[in-house]
Parts: C-alpha cells; structure tokens; sequence
C-alpha cells in the first residue's frame, strides 16, 4: 500500500451523491490550506443519471442521454478513478498498516478481477443501495419476471419489452400493465409513478390505450404517501390531501389501483400479493415493472485486530450509521431531530456516508404489519436533491476539518431541507406534462407545524406543460454539470 504525501479523501459511488462530493472537493482545494487528492472508487465505467431512466424506459431517449464515461471526465479533472467496488472498510488500518484504507475489487479495466487496499485520511461512503430483487421470489428482469427502470441497462430491457406489448396491442390483443413496488417494504414509489404515467403517455401516443389494462400497485396506505407519511399541499390556493392529488391523476388517466400491498411472489405472468387486512391477491400481468427493496450494498468493517466490526459501522439494513438518534422507540416518539445533519459516523470521525448510503433512524410512513405479520409501509425516500445537499456539506466540512475545524462544520439535515420533486407524466415538448411538488421539510416536524409537520407555503403541487419543460430542462442542466463543463459550479445543484 503506498504512503500518502497529501491528504487523501476517498469517496465510494459515482453516483449522485458520490460524484457531488467529488466535484465539490474539487472546487474547494484551491481555497483550503490542507493539500489534498480525491479519489474515487466505483464500480460502473458510465455515470447515470437515473431520474431519466424512465424516458429509457418508454424508448424516448437512449442509454448515451442519460449517462457518460467517469474515466473520461476524471482523466480530464485530475480525480485519480478506480474502477472497483469496495469490499470492506478498516477505519484503524491492520497489524500491517497504520492508516485507515478501504479493500476494493477492480471491476474493469487492465486490473479487474484483483484486489486493492486504497489508504484515506478521510472517507465518504456514498455507494447507495444494493438493488434487493432477491427479497420478492421472481422479482426483478436477471433472476425474475419483471423489468425494472433502476439502471439504464434494465430500463432499455423494460423498453424492449414494452414495445413488443405495444405491438401486439396494435395487432388488437388487450393486455395488462403493472407498475408499482415488488416489495411490502419499498421506498422509490415516485420512480414507479412517473414510469406509470410515461407509459400510460405512450400508449395513448401509439393509439393502443383502450387495449390497456393499467393497474398501480404499492406498499403505500394510501396513494400520494411516497415514504414521507402523506403530504399536505396548497394548491390553486386551497389545502389538499396528497391522496386526492395522486387519486385525480390516477382516475383522469383510467388507471386502477391496489394499496396497501406487499408484492410476495412473482411467476411469468401472475403476481402475488398480501394486503395489510390479511387479504391476499393474484393479478394477471403481461408487462410489469416493479421497484425492488434497497438495501445496504454489503459493505464489511474490521478493526485494527481483524475484528468483523460491521454490525457497529452499519445498521441491519447494511446503510451506515451516522449522527442520527438510532435509539428504538415507538412510532409516536420520534421526531426531526432525531435525522443526522453532519452525516459523520459516530465511531471514526473520519468516515461520513451521504445520500442512499447512511441509515435512516426511523420510518416516516408508520410502521404497520398486516395480519399475518408481514410489514408492509414504505422505507423513507431516498430522493436526489437531498442527496446532492448531504454530499456538498460533507464536502465543506472535511475541507474546514483538514484545515484543523474539530469537527464537521456543515449540515444538511433532510427534517431542515426542502425537497423539489419534477415526477414527468409524458414526455413530449407540446403534449407532455409533470407533476411539480415541492415539501418543506422532507421530513416532517410536527414541533415547529404541528398541524401538518410541514410549512404549507413552501410545499404545493402543480400538474402540466411547465413542469414537463422544467424537468427537461433539469436533465439537460445535471447532466451539464455532471460532466464538470465550462461554468457548472455556478449552476445550482
Ligand atoms: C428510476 C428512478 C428515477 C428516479 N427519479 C428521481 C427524480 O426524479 N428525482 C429525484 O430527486 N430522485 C430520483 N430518484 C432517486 C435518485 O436516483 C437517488 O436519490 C440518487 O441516485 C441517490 O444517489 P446516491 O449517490 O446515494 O446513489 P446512486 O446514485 O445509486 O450511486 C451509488 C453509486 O455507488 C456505486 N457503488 C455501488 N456499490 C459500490 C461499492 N461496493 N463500492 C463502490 N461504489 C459502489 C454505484 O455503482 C453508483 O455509482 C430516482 C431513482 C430511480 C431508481
């Protein structure tokens, strides 16, 4: 392992989160006293990004729109990139080394298949979920009978499939189109929502619609939940319930709907579900695209010694712990504060974890088990721009740490943030449309609005052209960004 003559901060993922971070370390050295390199560590040779997977999805754009080459951009930039995954963490180093390191695995290039120990002064895990088909038996398009929009390998796949059922549409055969969760516990219902309402756009777009049978299906209570226990909303001036909202979309387009439901079992063609009364349900299906679960991706720790000291660095679900209040205690009980705000590990004050990575200390949706036992609630959700927020205060805090600052100088908590969500319902420059919601906080603070545990002139919902020229709009100005052109760090993240 070699010596480090500077600081050296590694980040694992190229995601959003992981290469926010590293963009922004970037920014930051000229202006820190400290030197310092950043590496990356990732296993995927293309950046993506995802939130246009849907449009690969339903063929209205290809997989080079949505993503480009990382080595590429870091060759250019000077960001040192291993194409590998990270195996496991040794935040002491071992009876061999004395500094901190990371065992990675190369994935690509002229080192793939060897192993590596890379040495950090500071840490950024930002490697967000591992993709849980496996959770649901027949879940998912590798092992199962559905397809997916969580790639943009899987969503040209889902496409492939997509225009084969159009086709037979227009040959006259009717069919069924489910779209939803693949999972009593998943978070990530806005993905399936807006690839619900693109295919719904294309349908009609192919003249097809009235052969569809379109049916929602989510582990949410009611619709409009998303993870974040249901919003309230002012729109056109008065309050709404989130549900109405989600219903009146769903009931303009002639879409039907199953909640409360935990997608158990998924056989070619038919899907089995439990609802939380205990019912339990087949549905037919000739196309469907259910999100799986998330999960930590498998990340181990060891101490000094070798000790396996995974279970203290990480939560259960394999997402890193960091400041959050993860005491057990009732649904009732929690509150905002209780969210991390500096993302800094509790035990090694040099390891952080940012956007999908870290553990969330609760659920926001309430927990709830149906009859025989089986949670079905939505996990809290994992959205973008929080991400890219909790990746840029890391950033600022471990630049001021190395220029002696005691501890992380930044916060981001997601229960002080607002979240902007641009959910495309069609993707057409005359035709198209999104659904624009805004909440403040994402997650609710019934201390400071008790009412609603938002503040309601900060979060409204508004549905139609605009939003779709604005989401369009944002792909074009993240993927800019992303590739670090002329200009992008004036542009707001
Ligand atoms: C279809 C879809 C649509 C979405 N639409 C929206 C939207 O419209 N708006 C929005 O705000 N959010 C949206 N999201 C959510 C958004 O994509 C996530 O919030 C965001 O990607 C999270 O960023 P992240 O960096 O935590 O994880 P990711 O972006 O998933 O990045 C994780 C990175 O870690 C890498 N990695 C994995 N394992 C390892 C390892 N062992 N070692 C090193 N690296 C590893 C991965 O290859 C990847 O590069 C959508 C998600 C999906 C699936």
């Amino acid at each position: 392992m070699a010596t480090l003559d500077k600081k050296q901060i590694v980040i694992l993922g190229a995601g959003i989160s992981g290469h926010t971070a590293a963009r922004y370390l970037l920014r930051g050295r000229p202006k820190t006293r400290t030197p310092y390199e950043v590496v990356v560590i990732s296993p995927n040779e293309a950046w993506n990004w995802i939130p246009s997977n849907i449009w690969v999805g339903v063929g209205q754009m290809t997989k080079e729109q949505v993503t480009f080459d990382l080595a590429t951009l870091y060759a250019r930039v000077g960001i040192p990139f291993h194409r590998a995954r990270a195996v496991s963490i040794h935040p002491e180093g071992d009876a061999d080394h004395a500094t901190p390191f990371v065992t990675v695995e190369y994935t690509g290039g002229a080192k793939v298949g060897q192993t590596a120990k890379v040495p950090y002064d500071y840490l950024i895990n930002a490697t967000g979920p591992k993709l849980n088909f496996g959770a649901t038996e027949g879940l998912g398009p590798d092992h199962g009978h559905t397809v997916s929009v969580c790639t943009a390998d899987h969503a040209i796949e889902a496409n492939h499939k997509l225009q084969a059922t159009i086709d037979a549409m227009r040959r006259g055969e009717a069919k069924t189109i489910v779209i939803g969760t693949g999972h009593g516990t998943c978070t990530c219902q806005g993905a399936a929502f807006e690839y619900i309402y693109n295919v719904d756009h294309v349908l009609r777009e192919a003249g097809v619609r009235d052969r569809a049978r379109m049916v929602w299906i989510s582990n949410e209570y009611e619709l409009g939940d998303f993870g974040m226990g249901g919003v309230h909303i002012e729109r056109g001036g008065y309050i709404t319930n989130g549900k109405v909202f989600a219903e009146s979309l769903m009931v303009e387009r002639d879409i039907e709907w199953i909640t409360r439901a935990a997608v158990n079992k998924v056989e070619a063609g038919k899907l089995h579900y439990e609802q939380l009364d205990g019912t339990r349900g087949e549905l037919d299906f000739d196309f469907a695209m259910l999100i799986p679960p998330f999960s930590g991706v498998g990340l181990k720790a060891f101490d000094k010694a070798g000790e396996d000291i995974t279970a203290k660095i990480f939560a259960p679900s394999g997402f890193m712990k960091v400041d959050g209040d993860y005491t057990p205690r009732p649904y009732a009980e929690w509150s905002a504060k209780d969210w991390p705000s500096t993302y800094q590990n509790p035990t090694y004050g040099n390891l952080f974890a940012v956007g999908i990575a870290f553990a969330p200390p609760h659920l926001i949706s309430k927990p709830m088990t149906s009859v025989n036992g089986t949670p079905i609630n939505p996990a809290p959700p994992r959205t973008g721009m929080p991400s890219a927020a909790m990746a840029i205060a890391v950033a600022e805090s471990i630049r001021d740490m190395l220029d002696g600052a005691p501890a992380p100088t930044r916060t981001a908590s997601m229960a002080k943030m607002g979240a902007a969500c641009v959910a495309s319902t069609g993707r057409n420059f005359f035709t198209g449309s999104a659904a624009t919601m805004t909440v403040f906080p994402v997650v609710p603070d019934y201390e400071k609005y008790p009412e609603y545990g938002r503040d309601l002139s900060l979060t409204f919902g508004e549905i139609g052209l605009a939003g779709h020229w604005m989401k369009a709009m944002l792909h074009y100005t993240f993927i800019y960004q992303a590739k670090m052109k002329l200009g992008w760090s004036l542009l707001p993240d």
